[in-house]
């Protein structure tokens, strides 16, 4: 025993308690303030960060329970206890958890008195943090019930399923038809799933608009995806039901549990959500299977985001900029060159673009990695066009960039910084992010455009709307994708259909250049569609500024 109380009816009171304990969620206490002795519930050394439940000096096990900044709240109120100023404790605040994590609490004590003398508090303390046990608009049960569910099963856990499902774009229902009407659609949409379980299968609500169905009785992932097919035409009969008043969909993310998996309980509700998140950027309105390859390439793009962080602040080390060739199609002399962002680390060693550059926008570092490619390109120009005075740099920039930051301003000023002439600069932009353009994007780039600057329509073949933008924004050059010149290599058709659209450019009087021109033949065919512009590995791979400078720069004078 490492605690000393000189009075049994405690002891007694404390025992009772203890043989409570199995039976509640919440835990009880009782403090001894003339013998500064405390009692909590046996289960909560289990999930605080406390040695033991009977102890005695609050004071010094309080500053190691209570989260820091709370701690000093708590001290005063029981101190106003003790001197008989206040007769009732109710404090919410937060207590550590054994990882050293903030948990809130809610704490509520009776003060027994003795003539004048606070002698004990007897009171309750619950969890008041996420521990939703069930759900009052549902009426689902919750996270934490799901929890103790797959606790049951210990280490023993049957062959099954959990099919995560969210409703689609649920923020828009709540936007445009109030929060009352999102949570009559969150109750429907629970009626309607549980409609389509059996007794066996168990369902939750999780987060928000969130829903998890269990099933451990050997059913196989297409058992999981039968069940999603049935539970999305019950929803369609539902918005059929209410003349379609409001139309959404549902995705879902199935996880299979089988006797190899040995996922902790953790790890399959945050699995069952990475699949849930993949089954809508997917496009939504569909499900997605969980594959342990997709989640490892998932993970090693954020440890990629880490890593791109880290360079970023150790001032851009990792980074390079490359320059490719662009060469005039008529005459075969140099145009001039794009700059492409390389990325090189300890870890995976040279990073695709197309890995680097999506997690650079998601984190929004293409912000100062593109600013710190702009400064670098325009040197770069500035120092070539000392022999090839006309010389020009096109500079792939982001949708986040244009959305984001003040890029048109930042271009301007660092064309002045560098003396580059504005028309001696291409601003490269690709489709897929336009597509998510608005009024922002358009004012932008307009501002751009009236600087002299020129703008390219990067990736043109490989989006939807192409001849929308064509109008829209009114580039000066559209670029025409690897993709297309390849298909256009292979089938007439797409040949024939090149030429037509390099007839359109030219109609409206724009400028257009081929990408991806790997060989002499290529180049041979390709020159009959009339391109302003070529570029491809035929005239030159990307390379760094001093290659580029021996290759292409210097070589003719
Ligand atoms: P992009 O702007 O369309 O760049 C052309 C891509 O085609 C480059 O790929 C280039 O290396 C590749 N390419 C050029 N000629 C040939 C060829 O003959 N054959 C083949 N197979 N490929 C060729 P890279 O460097 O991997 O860049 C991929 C994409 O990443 C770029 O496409 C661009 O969208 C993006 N990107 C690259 N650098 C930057 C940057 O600094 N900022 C932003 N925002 N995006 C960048
Ligand atoms: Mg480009
Ligand atoms: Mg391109």
């Amino acid at each position: 025993m490492d605690y000393i109380i000189k009075n049994p009816n405690i002891l007694t009171q404390c025992n009772a308690m203890d043989m409570l304990d199995s039976c509640m969620d919440d835990y009880l206490f009782i403090y001894d303030f003339a013998h500064d002795f405390f009692y909590i519930s046996p289960s909560a050394t289990r999930r605080f960060n406390l040695k033991s439940n009977r102890f005695n000096n609050i004071g010094d096990v309080f500053r190691t329970l209570v989260y820091p900044s709370d701690l000093q709240t708590l001290l005063e109120n029981i101190a106003q206890i003790k001197n008989a100023t206040n007769t009732s404790h109710d404090l919410r605040y937060r207590w550590l958890d054994k990882q050293g994590k903030p948990v809130w609490i809610n704490c509520r004590g009776q003060v027994i008195t003795e003539g004048e003398h606070s002698r004990y508090m007897i009171g309750c303390i619950n969890e008041i943090g996420n521990q939703q046990f069930a759900d009052n608009l549902s009426g689902l049960l919750g996270e934490s019930s799901l929890r103790n569910y797959l606790k049951e099963f210990g280490a023993d856990i049957p062959n099954g399923y959990l099919l995560r499902l969210g409703i689609d774009d649920f923020k828009s229902i709540n936007e445009n038809f109030g929060t009352e009407y999102g949570d009559q659609i969150i109750q429907e949409t629970a009626k309607c799933i549980s409609k389509c379980l059996h007794s066996e299968q168990h369902i939750y609500r999780m987060v928000a608009d969130e829903f998890m169905i269990a099933d451990f009785t050997g059913a196989s992932v297409s058992d999981a995806a039968k069940l999603y097919q049935r539970i999305r035409r019950e929803i369609d009969a539902f918005i059929d039901a209410i003349q379609y008043k409001v139309v959404f969909t549902i995705s879902g993310g199935i996880l299979e549990i089988d006797k190899e998996h040995n996922y902790s309980i953790s790890n399959m509700i945050k699995l069952s959500e990475f699949s849930l998140n993949e089954a809508k950027r997917n496009g939504r309105n569909q499900f997605y299977s969980f594959l342990s390859e997709d989640y490892e390439e998932y993970i090693k793009q954020r440890d990629l985001e880490k890593i791109l962080r880290k360079a970023v602040r150790n001032n851009y080390k990792g980074f390079e900029v490359y320059y490719q060739p662009l060469f005039y199609s008529d005459t075969q002399t140099l145009y001039g060159a794009e700059a492409l962002l390389r990325f090189h680390c300890d870890k995976y060693g040279t990073v695709s673009p197309s890995k680097f550059i999506p997690a650079l926008e998601d984190t929004g570092l293409i912000i100062p990695v593109g600013r710190w490619i702009l400064h670098q390109a325009l040197s770069a120009c500035k120092s070539i066009q000392k022999w090839i005075p006309n010389f020009r740099i096109s500079i792939n920039v982001s949708y986040i960039q244009v959305m984001k930051s003040r890029i048109a301003d930042e271009i301007l000023l660092a064309t002045r910084q560098y003396e580059v002439q504005p028309e001696h600069l291409v601003i490269e932009l690709t489709e897929s992010g336009i597509l998510e353009s608005n009024i922002h994007i358009k004012k932008m780039l307009l501002q751009i455009k009236e600087t002299g600057i020129l703008l390219a329509l990067d990736d043109f073949g490989t989006g939807y709307s192409n001849f929308h933008y064509l109008y829209d924004l009114q580039p000066d050059i559209i670029k025409i994708d690897r993709s297309f010149t390849e298909k256009a290599m292979e089938s007439e058709y797409e040949y024939n259909l090149l030429s037509l659209m390099s007839n359109l450019v030219h109609g409206l009087n724009l400028k257009m250049c081929v990408e991806g021109i790997e060989t002499g033949e290529e180049e041979k065919r390709i020159s009959q569609v009339d391109p302003d512009y070529n570029q491809g590995f035929y005239y030159g791979r990307p390379c760094n500024l001093e290659q580029f400078t021996k290759q292409f720069v210097t070589t003719g004078s």
